[in-house]
């Protein structure tokens, strides 16, 4: 992949502590990470490491116990509800391990989805769907079901759906967690162009040290702290 120049930062996590109330000890125990414009950030560790946890705060989804989140300049913390909102609906896309696909939904519906709340065209919407679907190899399979598609398909469609908003930040929880070896990389190679192509940065949660190595930096999360590899 090529170096990331020293562009502007995407979010940056400071002194992030994070604890369950359930729980005695800190999930994320002083973890500091920033994300500048169209990079890829890989982040492993263990089952149970708070590797989720951390994409979720990053994600706005969870807030952390102490530390501060800065999106695109602004503390998160000072923001509104409906201006956190608007982050997580249209600078934001989130992949999971499962693709959480609606079943009565085409492919290309599920696709358009997030974009049609944002009260866009339906014809642009449409549009901007088709291609996307078309970059990740399913030109044929835009008016299939759900149950009509394979694993990686599927998870190819989630990943659209994730992107369709033109995120500035994608957050990938172990996106091809769910495939063979051989589907998961071909999936994660068309995520990786399709993210250059549009300079999206991310934070991709995997396993699969060979997927990994792609990215442009490797951190893991060992014992609630973040160690850049
Ligand atoms: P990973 O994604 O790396 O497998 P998680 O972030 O899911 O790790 O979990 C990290 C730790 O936090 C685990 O010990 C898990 O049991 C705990 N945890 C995660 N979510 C919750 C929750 N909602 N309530 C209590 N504990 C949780
Ligand atoms: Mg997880």
């Amino acid at each position: 992949m090529r170096n990331v120049d020293n562009s502007s930062i995407v979010t940056e996590l400071q002194n992030i502590f994070k604890r369950y109330s359930s729980e005695d000890s800190f999930v994320l125990n002083d973890v500091s990470l920033s994300v500048k414009e169209s990079e890829v950030v890989a982040l492993l560790g263990p089952s149970g490491s708070g590797k989720s946890t951390l994409l979720h705060i990053t994600g706005l989804i969870d807030s952390p116990t102490e530390g501060k989140i800065i999106f695109e300049n602004k503390t998160v913390e000072k923001l509104s509800d409906d201006e956190k909102t608007f982050l997580r609906l249209r600078k934001i896309g989130f992949v999971f391990q499962y693709h959480h696909l609606l079943q009565e939904f085409s492919a290309l519906e599920n696709v358009m989805l997030p974009m049609l709340i944002t009260r866009r065209k339906k014809k642009e919407v449409q549009e901007k769907a088709e291609h996307l679907l078309k970059m990740f190899g399913l030109q044929d399979k835009i008016n299939m079901f759900p149950s009509e598609l394979s694993g990686g398909q599927k998870q190819r469609v989630a990943i659209a759906r994730a992107m369709v908003n033109d995120p500035v930040l994608l957050l990938a929880d172990e996106p091809t967690g769910n495939l063979d070896p051989e589907t998961a990389q071909s999936v994660f190679d068309d995520m990786l162009q399709i993210m250059k192509t549009n300079n999206m940065s991310a934070i991709v949660a995997t396993h699969n040290y060979d997927i990994a190595k792609k990215m442009h930096r490797q951190c893991s999360i060992e014992d609630g702290k973040l160690i850049e590899k």
